[in-house]
């Protein structure tokens, strides 16, 4: 017995599975809502400034730039201010109040082109503006604001470009926009995300209960069932909601299955006591009965009495060979031994032990082949599928007592026909004579005495030898069954 594992269930393990997807994306929230958004606000701010001062560099000859840069002003909620070389303003636009560069001496603008020009025609300051309108510009001390940190004014963001005209004249682009400071956003955020992961957690529980009850129910009713069947409950009801999961209707279905088979296999399992134990204890009770009359009648001890037991001990051996086999051939113990031989001979040879009984029962066997025909098979179990059909067909033929064997070739293909001209089997019971211990006439005729097993061990050698086979029958005039193999010629072995 394996240990048993203590595992937890259903509802738990998806609550806690929720439980980490949920802190997941708080923490992903967190992460970017919280400890990056200044670094987001900043960067998109940047890129917004960078673009409004392409469009204006783009548009430097256009006569339209005053309404141009109206626009960009108002649309991205920045100043705007362009300078001629010698730094005298040629446009101003002031729409914030709080502006910087609208507030800046000369001299200031001055530095910011030197220093723009320095740097290749791009500069970009980040200052608080409580620093900047606390400062003395006139002691170049206004730099002196912590970039990127705002106070409670939050900050300035100045984007210096130098840009040149058509005519090849510089210019400096000054633009300014605020930075305004995200503390009390970011106070704002954290309490709601508080409150969202409550909220994500009681969500997770209410989820994890409704999931867990509709994967749950089902299986659990499933696993009553499965309990039921394991007792011998073949009616046990595997039925589930069909609105529920397609895995679960899938496993009921896998289940009402198995249990239709396994209902089947107790079926067969019962009739084959019944039709075993009747067909051991028929000959064993003449076996024992004849055996005890000519212990105890000396004058019994005849030839025919001795025969009888001969005859009943072979039909034991026979059906013990035939349980054998069945199981051998279905365990797949049974090597096949694949070699050509003439199909037609065998037949014919099988056919010569009839004889005895075709003189003196008056049977007639016909079998008049027009060649020779060469198969890759197993002989020794080609005999035997043979052997049981001329054997049935001598069972149960009507009273002309005729079985009539057909050997065609067509097509690269040789095919037997094993005709009686019997009762014949009727259409419904037809797709049941392959199955194991299936007998239409469940009255055990001594005259037709069989194991039932006959034409499952055919049907295995057939399908083993990939071959064709069927049966085709009407009631009140025989059957016919066949089978087809592929016929080979001798010289090509
Ligand atoms: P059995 O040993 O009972 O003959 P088989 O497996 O050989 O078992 O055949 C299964 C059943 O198929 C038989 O019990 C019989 O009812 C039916 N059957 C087989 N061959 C014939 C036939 N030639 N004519 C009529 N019924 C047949």
């Amino acid at each position: 017995m394996k240990p048993e594992r203590k595992s937890m269930s259903l509802k738990w393990k998806v609550f806690f599975q929720f439980i980490v997807f949920a802190a997941i994306v708080l923490a992903c929230l967190w992460i970017f809502q919280i400890v990056f958004l200044d670094s987001f606000y900043k960067h998109i701010k940047t890129r917004e400034i960078k673009a409004a001062s392409e469009t204006i560099e783009h548009n430097i000859d256009n006569e339209e730039l005053d309404e141009l840069a109206v626009r960009i002003a108002q649309e991205g909620n920045m100043c705007i201010a362009v300078y001629d070389s010698s730094c005298i303003s040629l446009l101003s636009i002031d729409i914030l109040p709080d502006c910087v560069i609208h507030k800046l001496p000369a001299f200031v603008i001055e530095e910011i082109y030197a220093r723009t020009v320095e740097n290749g025609g791009e500069h970009m300051e980040i200052f608080s503006r409580e620093a900047f309108f606390n400062r003395d510009y006139e002691s170049d001390s206004f730099r002196g604001g912590v970039p990127g940190r705002d106070g409670g004014m939050g900050a300035s963001l100045i984007f210096a470009k130098t840009v040149k005209n058509a005519a090849g004249d510089e210019f400096l682009v000054l633009l300014n926009s605020t930075i305004s400071p995200v503390n009390a956003t970011v106070n704002t955020l954290r309490t709601q995300l508080l409150i969202i992961t409550v909220i994500m957690i009681l969500l997770s529980f209410l989820l994890a209960l409704v999931i867990s009850k509709r994967i749950a129910k089902p299986i659990v009713k499933l696993n009553e069932s499965a309990k039921e069947l394991a007792h011998g409950n073949y009616e046990a009801d595997f039925s589930v909601n069909r609105g529920d999961y397609r895995e679960i209707t899938e496993l009921s279905d896998t289940l009402d299955h198995a249990s239709s088979e396994l209902s089947k296999v107790e079926g067969l399992r019962r009739e084959l006591i019944a039709n075993v134990s009747h067909d051991l204890r028929t000959p064993l009770t003449l076996i024992t009965g004849y055996g005890e009359m000519m212990r105890d009648i000396p004058g019994e001890n005849t030839p025919e009495n001795i025969q009888i037991i001969i005859d009943e001990a072979s039909h034991l051996s026979e059906l013990v060979n035939d349980v054998l086999d069945i199981s051998r051939l279905q365990s797949g113990e049974l090597v096949f031994n694949i070699e050509r031989f003439c199909l037609t001979g065998l037949i014919g040879e099988i056919l010569g032990r009839y004889n005895r009984l075709v003189s003196r029962d008056g049977y007639t066997i016909s079998f008049e082949p027009a060649e020779n025909v060469y198969v890759d098979a197993d002989e020794t179990r080609m005999a035997q599928v043979i052997y049981n059909l001329v054997n049935n067909a001598v069972n149960y033929t009507g009273k002309d007592r005729l079985v009539r064997i057909v050997q065609r070739v067509s097509d690269g293909k040789v095919r037997i026909e094993v005709t009686d001209s019997g009762e014949g089997i009727a259409p419904e019971n037809l797709p049941y004579i392959w199955d194991r211990y299936y007998k239409v006439d469940k009255t055990h005729k001594r005259a037709h005495i069989g194991t039932g097993l006959g034409l499952s061990i055919v049907k295995h050698i057939f399908e083993q030898h990939g071959a064709r086979y069927g049966v085709e029958s009407e009631v009140g005039k025989g059957s016919t069954f066949w089978f087809e193999l592929e016929a080979k010629s001798v010289e090509e072995i």
